[in-house]
């Protein structure tokens, strides 16, 4: 089956010298309409945010963030779909651009050398109809991130592409190294399904096959292999006595990688 690639992203970027957070500037643009590919870049954002309201740093001119408004005409069980296709697309673009191997680690982090280079945070708005009305997809790529940006806390779990490299990559070279991939697995996700997909994550996975501890709000709950990861973005974990238990997408954070 031929997939036409859609150029969804390229033409309607929005730039901001500073935003609260991208992903609410585009969840307001998607709200108001805001066209499926409308993309929202700022330099700088004062309340940039990870997962369960966790603060994302994101200082001015030292990485890629930005959001990106989707009008996915998939069922809303699939969700989780989208981060892991922004994920593999993420791996694809940066290997590109800079030469190096990165890795996925379960559900929305990008790691290079074993620390977090890249984090994804998606919001989903449903129709009536239980149907997906919008999706805004956020970005944060550590392009030029420092030690001292990242803080003593941070540097021991972060990353850049300028301390893994050395070289000061530019933000517009990123940006669309990232939306020539994205357009193309987006495509290919509404033509002919997650299979593919699903199989790059895998392979870029650096979570499948090895140990995870799972976390509850830091408290250990379980811990174990990590055996797969379903068509829901959840991951199977088999733990000592053999017994394996699914773990969903949103409200738990392991440890591995
Ligand atoms: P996780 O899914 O790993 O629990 P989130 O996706 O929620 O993390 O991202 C928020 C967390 O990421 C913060 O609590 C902080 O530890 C870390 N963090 C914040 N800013 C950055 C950054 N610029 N680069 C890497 N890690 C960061």
């Amino acid at each position: 089956k031929m997939v036409e690639i859609k150029k969804i992203l390229h033409n309607k970027i929005h730039y901001y010298e500073q935003l609260d957070s991208t992903n609410l500037k585009a969840l307001e643009l998607a709200k108001q309409g805001a066209v499926e590919g409308t993309v929202v870049v700022a330099a700088r954002q004062t309340a940039g945010r990870g997962r369960l309201r966790r603060k994302w740093e994101s200082p001015e001119g030292k990485g890629l963030w930005f959001s990106m408004i989707l009008r996915p005409t998939i069922a809303a069980e699939y969700c989780a779909q989208i981060t892991l296709l922004t994920a593999v697309a993420v791996v694809k673009a940066l290997q590109v651009v800079t030469d190096k191997k990165f890795s996925i680690k379960w559900p929305n982090d990008i790691m290079l050398d074993g620390k977090k280079v890249c984090g994804i945070l998606a919001e989903m708005a449903l129709a009536a109809d239980g149907s997906i009305e919008y999706a805004v997809v956020g970005i944060g790529i550590n392009i030029n991130m420092s030690s001292e940006d990242f803080g003593a806390q941070l540097e021991a779990t972060a990353t850049s592409l300028y301390l893994a490299t050395g070289i000061e990559y530019e933000h517009e070279q990123v940006l669309k190294a990232f939306l020539d991939e994205f357009d193309l697995l987006y495509s290919h996700w509404h033509c002919c399904g997650f299979a593919l997909i699903r199989q790059d994550w895998l392979d870029y996975s650096c979570t499948l096959g090895h140990k995870v501890t799972v976390r509850d709000n830091d408290t250990e709950i379980y811990s174990g292999v990590a055996e797969d990861m379903d068509d829901y973005g959840s991951l199977l974990v088999r733990n000592a006595a053999g017994k394996i238990e699914s773990f969903d997408f949103g409200e738990i954070s392991i440890r591995s990688c």
